[in-house]
C-alpha cells in the first residue's frame, strides 16, 4: 500500500518539476511513507530522520513523512520532519513545500484542473508514477472497519472507502494494454469492497469478474492478484470467480493470525477456525492448483502454550506455501496496547522458529512435487547467485534459472524444475515459449522479490 501511495505522491512531486535523485545523499527533498503496523517499521522511520537531520547541518534539505501515521507518532514526527501530511492531503503539498522556499511553480489545482472542486480530494485521481514497467499495484479500497484489537490501521487510515469500480477497471485495462504482466489489487480489506457503498457499487466478486473478463479478452498474458482479504468476508463466489478466469492468479493470501478460537476472539477477528477451514476447503475444491499464503502473529498478549500449539496445528493442517510470521508488538492506539505484553521476547522468538520450521516442512514437501514439471515464470531480474535470473510463478513461488540474458526481465518464460529448497526452486529455461517484456523501466525494485 505504501509503495502504491508513494507512486502517486512521487507523480505529484515530479509534476512540480522535480527529478529523481540518483541517490539519497544527493537529494534536496527526502520523504518517507511510514507504516504503523509494526514497531520495527516506525523505528526505521526514526533512524532515517535522525540521519537526515544530521545531513541538514551541512546542506539544505527538506524532509516529509506521510502514509500510515498514528496520532502519538504524528506529534513526535512534527518535531523531526519539516512536513507531515496524510496521503489524502496531497493537495496541500506544493503549498507546504513553498513555505520552505522550495521552488514549486505549480499547485495541484493547476496540474489537475477540476479536482479542487471536489469536496474531498480524491487521491486516487492522481496518476501514479509506476515504479516498474511490468508489475503494478492498483488501490481499490482504503481504510478498515474491522478494528482487530492488535491493529492501528482503522485509526491511521480511517474507515473503509471503496474506489469507483469504473476507475479501477479502466486503470487495469490501460495497464494490461500497456503490457503490464502482474497487477495487484490493494486494500486493507479488499473483499469488503463495495460494502460502504451498498446499492451504489458492485461487490468484490463482481469487481473481480469484470477485471477477469477485461484482462482475459485483451488477449494479453497478465496475472491479477489481490491483497489482503479478511476471512470474515470471504465468499465462495469470490473463489468461483477466480476459478473461472485465466487471468485471475491462482494464489490466495488468507490471513490466519492465530489458530486458536480464544485468541481469535481476543484479537477481535470475528471469525472462527471452522469458518477459516471451510474457506480453505472451498479453495482446494474449486482451485486445487492455488497456492496458499498467510499472516500469523505469535506471542499475542496472553497467548498460552496450549493456544500457540493450536496455531502450530493449524499451520500443519493448512499446509501453507508461505507465511509471514510476526512477533506481536503492541501498537499505541490499538485496543490490545492496553493489555499486558506478557509474552517474553525469548518465547516469541521460539514460537516464531517453531512455526517457521513447520512452514519449511510443508513448503518443501510441496516444492518437491514440482520437480520435473515445467512452470511459467514472470522474470524479475538477476538473481543473487551469479549467472542466474530469478522470477515468480503464478502462485508466487520463487524460481531461478541459469541465464545472463538481462533482457528477459519483465518477460514470461517457461522453466523446467530440477531442484528445490523450502522457499526456492531452480530449473532450466525452455527457450521456445518466452513472451518478451514490452516496456521495462530500468530503475525500481524489480530485482528484489
Ligand atoms: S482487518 Fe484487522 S488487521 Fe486488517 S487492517 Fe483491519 S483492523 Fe487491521
Amino acid at each position: 500500500m505504501n509503495q502504491s501511495d508513494s507512486e502517486r505522491i512521487s507523480h505529484v512531486i515530479e509534476e512540480m518539476g522535480y527529478r529523481k535523485a540518483v541517490s539519497e545523499e544527493e537529494a534536496d527533498l527526502l520523504g518517507v511513507l511510514s507504516c504503523s503496523v509494526r514497531q520495527k517499521s516506525i523505528d526505521k522511520v526514526y533512524s532515517r530522520i535522525a540521519k537526515w537531520n544530521k545531513w541538514k547541518r551541512k546542506k539544505s534539505l527538506v524532509t516529509f513523512v506521510s502514509g500510515c501515521v498514528l496520532p502519538a507518532d504524528k506529534e513526535k514526527f512534527l518535531k523531526l520532519f519539516d512536513i507531515v501530511f496524510q496521503p489524502s492531503e496531497i493537495k496541500q503539498l506544493p503549498e507546504m513545500l513553498s513555505q520552505y522556499g522550495v521552488a514549486s511553480s505549480y499547485s495541484v489545482e493547476q496540474l489537475y484542473p477540476g479536482l479542487e472542486k471536489r469536496e474531498i480530494f480524491d487521491f486516487w485521481q492522481v496518476d501514479p508514477d509506476y515504479q516498474s514497467g511490468f508489475y503494478a499495484y492498483v488501490p481499490i479500497q482504503n481504510g478498515c472497519d474491522k478494528f482487530c484489537s492488535f491493529c492501528a490501521v482503522p485509526y491511521t487510515r480511517g474507515r473503509e472507502v471503496s474506489r469507483s469500480s469504473g476507475e479501477i477497471v479502466e486503470e487495469i485495462r490501460q495497464l494490461v494494454n500497456n503490457g503490464y504482466k502482474s497487477i495487484t489489487l490493494l486494500g486493507q480489506n479488499v473483499n469488503s469492497y463495495g460494502l460502504d457503498k451498498k446499492g451504489e457499487e458492485i461487490s468484490f466478486a463482481e469487481l473481480l469478474r469484470k477485471i477477469g473478463r477485461v484482462t482475459d479478452e485483451s488477449g494479453k498474458e497478465c496475472w491479477i492478484y489481490f491483497t489482503s482479504p479478511h476471512p470474515r468476508d470471504m465468499t465462495d463466489e469470490v473463489i468461483e470467480v477466480i476459478s473461472q478466469h485465466k487471468s485471475l492468479a491462482k494464489q490466495i493470501h488468507l490471513p490466519l493470525q492465530s489458530g486458536d478460537e480464544r485468541v481469535l476472539m481476543r484479537m477481535k477477528r470475528n471469525h472462527s477456525v471452522e469458518k477459516y477451514r471451510s474457506i480453505v476447503d472451498s479453495i482446494h475444491k474449486l482451485i486445487p492448483e492455488a497456492t496458499l499464503f498467510t499472516d500469523i502473529i505469535v506471542g499475542f498478549s496472553g497467548e498460552t502454550e496450549a493456544q500457540f500449539e493450536n496455531t502450530r496445528k493449524a499451520m500443519h493442517e493448512f499446509k501453507y506455501n508461505m507465511a509471514y510470521i510476526a512477533k506481536y508488538s503492541p501498537r499505541p492506539g490499538a485496543l490490545s496496547a492496553r493489555w499486558e505484553d506478557d509474552i517474553s521476547n525469548d518465547i516469541k522468538k521460539k514460537r516464531l522458529e517453531i512455526l517457521t520450521d513447520e512452514l519449511k516442512k510443508h513448503s518443501f514437501e510441496y516444492n518437491k512435487t514440482l520437480i520435473g514439471k515445467t512452470l511459467r515464470l514472470l522474470v524479475y531480474g538477476a538473481d543473487k547467485k551469479q549467472g542466474y535470473m530469478t522470477g515468480l510463478t503464478e502462485g508466487k513461488l520463487t524460481v531461478r534459472f541459469p541465464s545472463t540474458e538481462y533482457s528477459l526481465k519483465g518477460s514470461f518464460v517457461d522453466v523446467k524444475i530440477s531442484s528445490v529448497t523450502p522457499f526456492a526452486m531452480e530449473g532450466e529455461l525452455i527457450p521456445d515459449n518466452t513472451q518478451k517484456a514490452e516496456n521495462i523501466i530500468s530503475y525500481g525494485a524489480e530485482d528484489c522479490i
